[in-house]
């Protein structure tokens, strides 16, 4: 029989945790024994405007049930903010166990027309954003031997969604974060993983403005398949990945994972063997490479490099069969 999952005398700090994705972790997690810090600056959908009531409700409900909670509604986007996050969460609890960066907002438009403001604002919140959090997290952690990340990445960076380039940016640069994060945290007990969600939320409201825009070949997609798995599409279904990834139980670290209508996958990152140039200290001619371009992405020849230095394994694996042939 599978273990119970419990968070009894673990510390997690949620970001954006008054709403949708977050707030359903949070509730979770204290409801399996967890203290939790809800963070959330309060703002609307579209990252405008601030209020205290978004995290104060959620505490409000965790503390109603016996549960352990405190609010906190500083920004993630800024240094000073992270660093305000987790040393509210060590002064109110001693420590920090699991970091669940998911604090964010949208602003969709089409890739010519995303300026500065457009730019600069999701890059802010979600990929520097859980950067200021993680890192003052990471330094408690190691401190203490043990901790985990769930980074939320999305499926609109690792597979593309149109009318997202600021958003798509920003989601994709934490797969590099979490992958380093994993890494480096092995030597101290750290786990990191990315995880990407799906579900109604104001997010999703958001961006029902663009989906009228949407190209001919996505529009069908949406109208037939997006709409078999509708009523799956709630923060709840994406709640037990996520509590597995934040666990002490959780098996994986520097994984990439997909929640979605109740269907939950890993995504791999593979690379094909490719084209060796020959021996030597000549690089090939632009021709060359033409030449092998379909060897270079024969996708029968897959292996997965789970750092870079497995890559320098199988770069010098294909010179070793280079000049093993007759
Ligand atoms: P949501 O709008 O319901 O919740 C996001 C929360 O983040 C809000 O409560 C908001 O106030 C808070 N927030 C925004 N800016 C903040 C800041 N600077 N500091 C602190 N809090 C801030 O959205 P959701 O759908 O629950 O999304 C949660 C996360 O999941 C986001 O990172 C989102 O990009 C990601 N995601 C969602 C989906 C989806 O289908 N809903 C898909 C892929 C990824």
């Amino acid at each position: 029989m599978t273990e119970q999952i419990c968070f009894d005398g673990r510390v997690a700090v949620i970001t954006g945790a008054g709403n949708g994705l977050g707030r359903d972790y949070a509730l979770e997690i204290a409801r399996r024994g967890g203290a939790v810090l809800v963070n959330d600056l309060g703002g609307s959908g579209a990252g405008e405007g601030a209020s205290q009531s978004a995290a104060d409700a959620v505490v409000d409900e965790i503390r109603a049930t016996g549960g352990k909670a405190v609010a906190n509604h500083d920004s993630v986007a800024t240094r000073q903010g992270g660093e305000a996050i987790i040393a509210a969460a060590v002064e109110a609890f001693g420590k920090v166990d699991i970091c669940i960066s998911n604090a964010g907002f949208l602003r969709n438009a089409r890739f010519e027309d995303i300026d500065d403001a457009k730019l600069d604002a999701i890059i802010d919140v979600h990929l520097k954003g859980a950067f200021y959090v993680a890192q003052p997290a990471y330094r408690v952690m190691r401190k203490h031997g043990y901790g985990r990340f769930v980074f939320t990445g999305s499926a609109s960076a690792m597979f593309g969604h149109a009318w997202q380039a600021n958003y798509a940016a920003a989601k994709g640069g934490l797969m590099g974060l979490s992958h380093i994060v994993a890494i480096e945290g092995s030597a101290y007990g750290i786990k990191s993983n990315l995880l990407m969600p799906t579900a109604q939320s104001r997010l999703m409201a958001e961006m029902n403005d663009g989906f009228m825009e949407i190209p001919e070949f996505a529009r069908s997609v949406l109208e037939a398949d997006y709409s078999a798995v509708q009523d799956r599409l709630l923060p709840a279904f994406n709640t037990p990945l996520a509590l597995y990834l934040a666990s002490e139980q959780c098996r994986s670290t520097h994984g990439i994972f997909s929640a979605n209508g109740g269907r939950y996958a890993e995504v791999l990152i593979h690379a094909t063997e490719g084209w060796i140039s020959p021996a030597g200290a000549e690089a090939p001619s632009v021709e060359d490479v033409a030449a092998h371009f379909e060897e270079i992405g024969d996708p029968a020849t897959l292996h997965r490099p789970l750092t870079v230095y497995d890559e320098f394994t199988a770069v010098a694996a294909a010179a070793r069969k280079r000049d093993a042939a007759p």
